[in-house]
């Protein structure tokens, strides 16, 4: 270990691996210095010229920040290199958390110094899962060679037969817990089907469906005769000799319209607000006769309007 000039450390031609620089973490860590507390020593290359930054860029910084000249350093045998690929894999076990941005940056980083090496001895390198690697090389279409040197030593192919689609990385991925975008929303249920509902917009209940159907189906039917009847009655009174021989064909037709308006205001309407449609269970509901439904022409008459609410 060294103590080491600041300025004589380089942190530029692409050894950072951050994506950015966390300025609240650089002051902590320069609150701390200025107590008189002492950081771990950060990870350096020199290789006779040059002296490059591989981990501790925070570090580094708040030791400007806190006026320092020196910071203790491990000092590595290398160039740029050497420190850049030491940064792709630097604090995935201390230091600041990296951000989803910072390993993006950091895979990229690896995967354009080492092409030759396999995505797993990336990942590895890292500390990050094999799928979230591809996903990166996906994302920057980088060049990748057919063949690739494992972390066992070994020759693999480097074609992926199914691409990995981007929430199975990121869910399987715990390095990246920030600003990491939610995987897809699962598609959304079928609505349920629409309650059925009576002439005010009251549910019926299940009990009371066959009831209604079958007054909806003998309305159509009597509504289909009666205007045969009225077909009838208006062709007589075009034609040139009447069968209908002294009859008003107009009030006939009429009758039959009243007629059909009768039967309407008699059909079930409305679930019974006394019972709720219950009657049929329960004894005694004199409002809707214990049918649980009540007809048109008793709703619009004889139930008060506080219980149509
Ligand atoms: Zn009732």
């Amino acid at each position: 270990m060294q103590d080491i000039l600041l300025e004589s450390i380089r942190t530029d031609e692409g050894v950072q691996s951050r994506a950015a620089i966390n300025r609240e973490y650089v002051t902590e860590l320069a609150e701390l210095l200025t107590a008189g507390k002492r950081l771990p020593p950060v990870d350096v290359y020199r290789d006779g010229k040059e002296i490059w930054m591989a981990d501790g860029f925070h570090r580094l910084l708040a030791h400007q920040e806190a006026g320092k000249r020196n910071i203790r350093a491990n000092v590595h045998k290398g160039g740029r290199a050497e420190a850049a690929w030491h940064s792709c894999g630097a604090n995935k076990n201390h230091g600041l958390r990296r951000t989803k941005d910072d390993l993006s940056k950091a895979i990229k980083m690896a995967v354009e110094l080492r092409p030759a090496a396999s995505t797993t001895l990336i990942a590895d390198h890292i500390g990050c899962t094999h799928p979230r690697v591809l996903q990166v090389v996906n994302i920057y279409n980088l060049k990748r060679p057919d063949k690739v040197i494992g972390k066992d030593g070994k020759t693999y192919s480097s074609h992926r037969k199914t691409p990995i689609p981007p929430w199975e990385a990121q869910a399987q991925d715990e390095s990246a817990n920030q600003g990491a975008p939610p995987p897809p929303p699962p598609p959304p249920p079928p609505p349920p089907p629409a309650p059925r509902v009576d002439e005010v917009g009251k549910p019926i209940p299940d009990h009371l469906e066959p009831l209604w159907d079958r007054a909806t189906a003998a309305l159509d039917e009597i509504a289909a005769d009666l205007s045969r009847i009225r077909r009838l009655v208006q062709q007589d009174a075009e034609a040139s000799e009447h069968v209908i021989l002294d009859g008003n064909h107009q009030a006939i037709t009429a009758a039959l319209q009243t007629a059909l308006s009768a039967i309407k205001a008699n059909l079930p309407h409305a679930v019974c607000p006394y019972c709720r449609g219950q009657a049929p269970m329960q004894e005694g509901c004199r409002a809707c006769l214990h049918t649980g439904l009540i007809g048109q022409f008793r709703w619009n008459n004889a139930i008060p309007n506080q219980m149509k609410t």
